[in-house]
C-alpha cells in the first residue's frame, strides 16, 4: 500500500490563531498590572468577577486558583464533607472525583445517557442514599446537562447539584446559562477551555450569598472578611491573579462569537458525519445551546483509527480512556453498574474542534475518517 503524503494539517486546537487579533489588547493588560502595586486582587479582578457572574447570570462570582480548586471549595462551602456521598459520572476529568476525596467526601460513580454521554435523573437516581449530600453535573464536551430534572429528584432530600462547567461556559439549558442552574458552579480557565486564561485560573459562581462568601473565605486562608488577622476556618491559599483575571476579561469579550462559531464547525461536522457508517456522534438534546468544546464520535477499533489519522494530518484526542472507577485512585469507590460509560471510553475520539477551523478543514477530516472507515 502506497501512503499518500496529507494534503493539510489540521490541528485540535490553535490558541496562536485565536489570540492573534487581541495581542494589542492583551498586551495593554501586561502593561497596567506591571505598573501597578497590584497583581493580586485589586480592580482588575474585581471587574471579571463582575462580568463573569453577569455573563453565567448568577449575583456572585469568585475567581480561585483552577478548576479543580472551584469544585473543591464549593463542596466545603456547602458544607459536604466525611460522612457524605456525592454522585459524579464515571466519564469525566478525574479532577471531578479528586475534589470530592479532597474535601473527605466518598465519590459513587453513576453511569451516562447513552446518547448524550451526560447524567440525568434516570442514571443518578440508583445511586441515591441517605449519605448523598450532592450530585456534581458535568457538561461534558460543551453540552448543558439536565440540572433541573436532577433538582426534582432530589427535592426534599437536602442533597444539592454542583455544576462542574469546566468544559462549557457560555452554554444555556432552556436559555439559563450553566453554572447558575446549580447551588453553585465550577468553572476552569485552563488555557485550551472555551475561556481560557494564560496559566491556570478558576472560578465558583453562585446566587448564595453565604457560599460566595465561605468559597472567599476558604481561598483567602479561612481569613475573616472584616478583621484580616483572624482566620476563622482551615482554608488555603487559591487565587486568581489580576493578571489573568485581566487577560480573561479581554478574552471573554469573544467568547459569545467563539461559541457560535464553535456551533457552525458542529454543523458542519454534523452534517459530514450524518452518512458516515461506524462514527457515532453524541446526540444533542433540544434544551441545550451548546459550545462544542470537543466534537465526540465513537468508532469501534479506535487506536488504529487514531493512528491513521494521525498519519494523514489530522490531530485527535481521547475524553477520556479510562472512566474514573478505574483509575487506581479511585478504585475503591461506590458506583452502580456503569455500562454505557465504560464501553464509550473503550470508543471515544475527539476530533479537531476550535473557532478557527474552516469547512474546506472541517471536510477533510471528515473524508479522511469516511476513507479509513469504509476500508
Ligand atoms: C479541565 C477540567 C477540570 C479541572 O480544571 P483545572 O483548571 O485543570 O483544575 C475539571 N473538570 C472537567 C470536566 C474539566 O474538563
Amino acid at each position: 500500500m502506497t501512503i499518500t503524503p496529507p494534503s493539510l494539517r489540521v490541528p485540535f486546537a490553535d490558541l496562536v490563531d485565536l489570540h492573534r487579533p487581541l495581542l494589542d489588547d492583551l498586551d495593554d493588560v501586561w502593561r497596567r498590572v506591571s505598573r501597578s502595586a497590584r497583581s493580586i486582587g485589586g480592580e482588575l479582578l474585581d471587574e471579571f468577577e463582575e462580568l463573569w457572574a453577569g455573563a453565567c447570570g448568577t449575583a456572585h462570582c469568585v475567581g480561585v486558583a483552577n478548576g479543580t480548586d472551584a469544585i473543591e471549595l464549593a463542596l466545603r462551602a456547602l458544607g459536604i464533607g466525611p460522612g457524605h456521598e456525592v454522585v459524579v459520572p464515571a466519564n469525566t476529568f478525574a479532577a471531578t472525583a479528586e475534589a470530592v476525596l479532597a474535601v473527605g467526601a466518598a465519590p459513587v460513580f453513576v453511569d451516562v445517557g447513552a446518547d448524550t454521554l451526560l447524567v440525568d435523573a434516570g442514571t443518578v437516581a440508583p445511586a441515591l442514599s441517605e449519605r448523598t449530600g450532592a450530585v456534581i453535573v458535568v457538561h461534558l464536551y460543551g453540552q448543558a446537562a439536565d440540572v433541573p430534572g436532577i433538582q426534582a429528584l432530589l427535592a426534599g432530600t437536602g442533597a444539592v447539584v454542583v455544576e462542574d462547567c469546566a468544559q462549557a461556559h457560555g452554554a444555556r439549558w432552556l436559555g439559563r446559562p450553566v453554572g447558575g442552574l446549580g447551588s453553585a458552579g465550577c468553572f476552569s480557565f485552563y488555557p485550551g477551555k472555551n475561556l481560557g486564561a494564560f496559566g491556570d485560573g478558576g472560578a465558583v459562581v453562585t446566587d448564595d450569598a453565604a457560599v460566595a462568601a465561605a468559597v472567599r473565605r476558604l481561598a483567602d486562608h479561612g481569613r475573616s472578611s472584616t478583621d484580616k488577622h483572624r482566620h476563622d476556618v482551615v482554608g488555603r491559599n487559591s487565587r486568581l491573579d489580576a493578571l489573568q483575571a485581566g487577560l480573561l476579561t479581554v478574552k471573554l469579550r469573544h467568547l459569545e462569537g467563539w461559541n457560535r462559531r464553535r456551533r457552525q464547525v458542529h454543523a458542519w461536522y454534523a452534517e459530514g458525519l450524518s452518512t458516515l457508517q461506524g462514527a457515532r456522534t453524541v446526540a444533542q438534546r433540544p434544551e441545550s445551546t451548546s459550545v462544542h468544546h470537543l466534537e465526540v464520535v465513537r468508532v469501534a477499533a479506535r487506536g488504529e483509527v487514531q493512528r491513521e489519522l494521525t498519519g494523514r494530518g489530522v490531530e485527535t484526542g481521547v475524553h477520556y480512556p479510562v472512566v474514573c472507577n478505574e483509575q487506581p485512585a479511585f478504585a475503591s469507590s461506590r458506583r452502580t453498574a456503569l455500562p454505557v460509560a465504560t464501553a464509550a471510553a473503550e470508543q471515544v475520539l475527539s476530533l479537531p474542534m476550535h473557532p478557527g477551523l474552516t469547512q474546506d478543514e472541517v471536510r477533510y477530516v471528515v473524508s479522511v475518517l469516511r476513507e479509513v472507515l469504509e476500508r
